[in-house]
């Protein structure tokens, strides 16, 4: 497993864990650093990215999978 630097969804702040999202150079935003889990009482170990997703990276991921399926048609109406 790669270490990555990644922000903290509440406080902003920059810290290391695994990279479970394969980052090249934007660091991750989707898991709190191990000061908020505590203060929140949330299992660090147990953040995912799936499990993570805020709404509009939610809303992304809709868009991002529409546009791969009108991509697919056009494709399929050019053959
Ligand atoms: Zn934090």
């Amino acid at each position: 497993m790669d270490y990555v630097t990644h922000t903290c969804q509440r406080c902003e702040c920059a810290f290391v864990a695994e990279d479970f999202t394969k980052v090249k150079d934007i660091p991750p935003h989707w898991r709190l650093c191990p000061d908020c889990c505590k203060e929140l009482g949330i299992d660090y170990d147990k953040q995912r990215p799936w499990n993570n997703r805020t709404e509009k990276q939610k809303e992304f991921y809709k868009r991002f999978a529409e546009i791969g399926r009108r991509n697919i048609q056009k494709y399929k109406a050019l053959n």
